[in-house]
């Protein structure tokens, strides 16, 4: 037997599910175990994406993709995950997967992560814009925006991970040939998972994967019947990482507030003036960092560009020129108010020219095996 399949089969070892279905093992007995839940299926697929998304989340922390994979974390269940990039296996016995879960004859339940933008495929003409695996029957390939109308009503949740996903991002920018949108605007507000969940949007360019893997963790301690729903604001966002502006937690505030202006990069300074968007954008990064804590636009030289809001980038462009809501001639009473105007007009999904879709039926019953 091969290193890897000897690994496959021993579900201690953390890299044992990463990129391999692994259906086989037989899960431990697990006496301290809090809830009704062993497993859940991560379904994670692509529509127009860079996969920023995935490079970010294998390299969170806090919690980190691994421990969610090995069931190292007490009270969730262990991640078993069907990854359209990470999954060792390929063709037709990954497709089955997503077959057996819009069947419901896997034996957990699922949850679908979706990154990249969803693309109108009826203006691909005879082609297609983004295909995933093959019809078994017909040999038909079947597009990855199928496949989201397909696996959506099953959902115990969906989450979507980064800007293109959450609000359409790059791919809607101005022009936009694919008719690109984010998954919201895909589903329909009223969507709802199978456990009753609406859309989770968790937006960045690339998104901070601790805020995904963080996500998870809350939504399967609730799937697992432990704790309520992730708390939501209006956007579908989780309500306690994007609340802030990227300003409150900024390590270059202090000099904002004497007026200390950089004027070119590589300066300490505050870089409002070099075109930072951060008075006005909710985002957790100076905060928190990229990696473990570490890095973050900011604190590497960079300015804020608005990445995680709706509307980016075509509301924030151009992106490298002095912004107008700071400046000396301002009490600090009205720049405050001035700041929340422009972040609530910043704040709402832009209009989207058809919101293609209602709602899938939620499959209910299917969730809880
Ligand atoms: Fe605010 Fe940007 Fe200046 Fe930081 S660099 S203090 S986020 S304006």
């Amino acid at each position: 037997m091969s290193t890897v399949l000897t690994r496959r089969h021993d579900p201690h070892d953390p890299f044992a599910p990463l990129a391999v279905r692994s259906r086989a093992v037989v899960e431990p007995v697990d006496p301290l175990a809090l809830g009704p839940l062993r497993k859940v299926y991560l379904i994670w697929l692509a529509g127009a994406s860079c996969e920023g998304c995935t490079v970010s989340v294998t390299g969170a922390t806090h919690p980190r993709l691994e421990q969610l994979l090995a069931g190292a974390i007490p009270a969730l269940p262990r991640v078993e995950l069907v990854h359209s990039l990470l999954s060792a296996e390929c063709g037709p016995a990954w497709v089955e997967n997503l077959l057996m879960a819009e069947r419901g004859e896997l034996d957990a339940p699922y949850i679908l992560t979706w990154e990249g933008s969803v693309m109108d495929e009826s203006l691909a003409g005879t082609g297609s814009f983004s295909g995933i695996g093959e019809d078994p029957a017909t040999g038909r390939q079947i597009t990855s925006s199928e496949w989201l109308d397909r696996l959506a009503p099953g959902a115990a949740a969906i989450v979507a991970i980064g800007t293109c996903a959450t609000w359409g991002g790059i791919p809607a920018a101005a022009g936009n040939p694919t008719g690109a949108c984010g998954l919201t605007d895909h589903l329909g507000d009223s969507y709802r998972s199978a456990a009753g969940v609406p859309v989770i949007n968790i937006p960045g360019c690339a998104p901070l994967g601790d805020n995904y893997t963080e996500t998870v963790a809350a939504l399967l301690l609730h799937l697992n019947g432990l704790a309520p729903p992730p708390e939501l604001d209006a956007l579908g966002r989780p309500a306690w990482l994007f609340t802030d502006t990227v300003h409150s937690g900024c390590s270059r505030i202090r000099y904002y507030e004497q007026g200390v202006f950089s004027t070119e990069p590589g300066s300490p300074a505050c870089l409002v003036e070099l075109g930072c968007w951060g008075p006005v954008v909710q985002c957790n990064i100076a905060e928190r960092g990229v990696i473990d804590g570490h890095g973050g636009c900011m604190t590497m030289g960079g300015i804020c560009i608005g990445c995680t809001m709706p509307g980016f980038p075509d509301r924030f462009s151009p992106l490298f020129e002095r912004r107008t809501f700071e400046g000396p001639e301002l009490s600090s009473r009205a720049r405050g108010g001035f700041l929340r105007r422009v972040r609530s007009a910043r704040s709402r999904r832009p209009p989207v020219a058809a919101r293609r879709r209602q709602a899938p039926a939620a499959a209910g019953s299917r969730f809880y095996r």
